[in-house]
């Protein structure tokens, strides 16, 4: 049977090429060439690749260790340079250390994107260990606003998260609250999902549409997807972690138009990566 959700040529805003697979952890392999490769076989034209903010995402030497904010912008900068435009790659953020001067934050930001050329800002606030409504969170926000750079924010909360890194959607919110509303919600916000109903900006539906899908169904998906509102829907896998296989029988399953797939595929994304909010926020 041959797959309408495959047949529409896909950005996907929240993948993550992976250098090095670590025991115990999120981080399973996944090589620029088999990354092209999947791709390729599924007809998404471009990936947003998102770092994780942390200094273990990357395999680094010693004397990179130090520097490792620096080393993973260059490293994902390297990564979009060799993907033929296949890749676009957003920059690290660190709150630690000189990270806490917020001259420093602009003048990293600058570098990541004017030498380096990323594209947008990755924040994750648990790997940070700081909510999202953290201060020194805040210098990074006010830069990438200035720098009309698209920024994407983590968002799962966990039940039980002993040290409150505030990731909820309504965290989210509060934090760029009359600054930013071009900002991307990350897997439709977790176990908070009902939160990005009310809230502005894009959604990004990686790994909690699957787990909706299997407990309340393809129906509920679909009204819940236009309750939040089509023009904020951004097709988003976290692959590797979840694949394309994973997500195709949902879309072919659902009762969305032609036109509302299409927003969802690759249309919003456009908009997002220019550092536009969506356009029923207009
Ligand atoms: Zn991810």
């Amino acid at each position: 049977m041959t797959s309408r959700w495959r047949s529409i040529p896909k950005i996907d805003v929240h993948a993550h090429v992976v250098l090095h697979q670590r025991e115990n952890t999120d981080l399973i392999l996944n090589r620029p060439e088999q990354m092209m490769e999947t791709m390729g076989k599924h007809n998404v034209k471009q990936a947003v690749v998102l770092p994780i903010n942390s200094p273990k995402y990357f395999p680094l030497d010693p004397e990179q260790q130090s520097a490792w904010l620096r080393a993973n912008n260059e490293t994902q900068s390297q990564l979009m340079a060799e993907s033929k435009g296949q890749f676009i790659a957003f920059a690290d953020c660190s709150i630690d250390d000189e990270y806490e001067d917020a001259d420093h934050v602009r003048a990293e930001l600058a570098c990541a994107i004017d030498t380096l050329g990323l594209r947008g800002l990755k924040i994750h606030p648990y790997n940070l260990g700081a909510p999202a409504t953290d201060g020194r969170l805040r210098a990074w926000y006010e830069a990438a606003t200035e720098l009309a750079l698209p920024i994407t924010i983590h968002s799962n909360p966990t039940g039980y998260d002993p040290s409150f890194n505030g990731s909820a959607p309504s965290t989210i919110y509060r934090a760029f609250h009359a600054l930013n509303e071009a900002i991307t919600v990350a897997h439709l916000g977790g176990i908070a999902f009902l939160e990005t109903m009310v809230g502005f900006g894009y959604v990004d539906l990686s790994y909690t549409l699957i787990m909706l899908a299997d407990l309340y169904g393809i129906s509920f998906c679909e009204r819940l997807l236009r309750r939040i509102g089509i023009d904020r829907i951004l097709f988003g896998t976290d692959i590797p972690l979840c694949t394309y296989e994973d997500y195709e029988p949902i879309f072919d399953a659902m009762a969305l138009s032609a036109d509302e797939l299409e927003r969802i595929a690759f249309v919003n994304a456009e908009r997002m990566l220019t550092g536009q909010p969506p356009l029923d926020s207009e």
